[in-house]
């Protein structure tokens, strides 16, 4: 039986085969390896956090919409996200871009206690419900400009950025902690690269770039604004 913040899930459910599918053919054989990150995909059910018209394509290989011209992101990008925080049970992770809740449904199952903020109301109040709903508490969420951080509760372990940014946010770089990892989609509108920055003792930073991605862009004081790069 599962415990923790996943117990309302019941198993069977119709959409296992499906999920099981989703974790091997997209993840694992893509070279996906951490062994929570693939548990917490194939027990989140995803077909929950999409849009009712769009179930029958939940698990398959791409994003799909979400309300307000938002998406959710394509499972294999998700999991790569989670497999480079390296997330351990006793984090305490921001995310910044909550969406349609389903990112942060896996980070509460790998983490101790999930931060995130979305800037659509609406979005987050139908991921509010959604996470309620599947027993999901160690989760905080929160109404606003995700490019300022949480101040309240930093500093954070992890910190993922779900949606692109010219370059990294300062609040962000501030709100993580000693040896604390940041995992942010960086680059133009039309492509990005994951980036992950490291900080070391002695507030040095180690940066690494992985594969290109495709997010919808990050909106806010210290990103984009109406299209278009903010300078102050
Ligand atoms: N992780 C999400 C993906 C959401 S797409 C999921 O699994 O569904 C990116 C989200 O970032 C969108 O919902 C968008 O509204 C939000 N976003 C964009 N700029 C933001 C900002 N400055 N602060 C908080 N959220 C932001």
């Amino acid at each position: 039986m599962t415990t923790g913040p996943l117990a309302a899930v019941n198993e069977p459910d119709p959409y296992g085969p499906a999920r099981r599918r989703m974790v091997e053919d997209q993840l694992r054989g893509r070279g996906v390896r951490h062994p929570r990150v693939l548990e917490a995909m194939a027990k989140v059910p995803r077909h929950l956090f999409v849009d009712p018209a769009f179930i029958p394509r939940a698990y398959g290989d791409h994003a799909l919409p979400t309300a307000e011209g938002q998406t959710i992101s394509q499972p294999y990008i998700v999991a790569r996200m989670l497999e480079l925080a390296e997330i351990e049970p006793p984090d305490r992770v921001l995310e910044i871009g909550t969406g349609s809740g389903y990112q942060t449904a896996l980070l509460a199952h790998l983490a101790e206690r999930v931060f995130s903020v979305e800037r659509v109301p609406s979005l987050l109040r139908a991921s509010q419900q959604c996470l309620e709903s599947l027993g999901i508490r160690n989760v905080a969420l929160r109404h606003g400009d995700g490019t300022l951080g949480w101040q309240e509760f930093a500093p954070y372990d992890r910190v993922l950025v779900t949606a692109a940014a010219p370059r990294v946010p300062d609040a962000l770089r501030d709100q993580l902690g000693e040896r604390g990892v940041l995992v942010i989609p960086v680059g133009g509108a039309e492509s990005q690269r994951l980036e992950v920055w490291r900080r070391r003792p002695g507030d040095r930073w180690e940066r690494r770039q992985h594969g290109e991605c495709r997010f919808v862009p990050l909106v806010g004081r210290d990103a984009w604004r109406d299209g278009r790069e903010t300078t102050e």
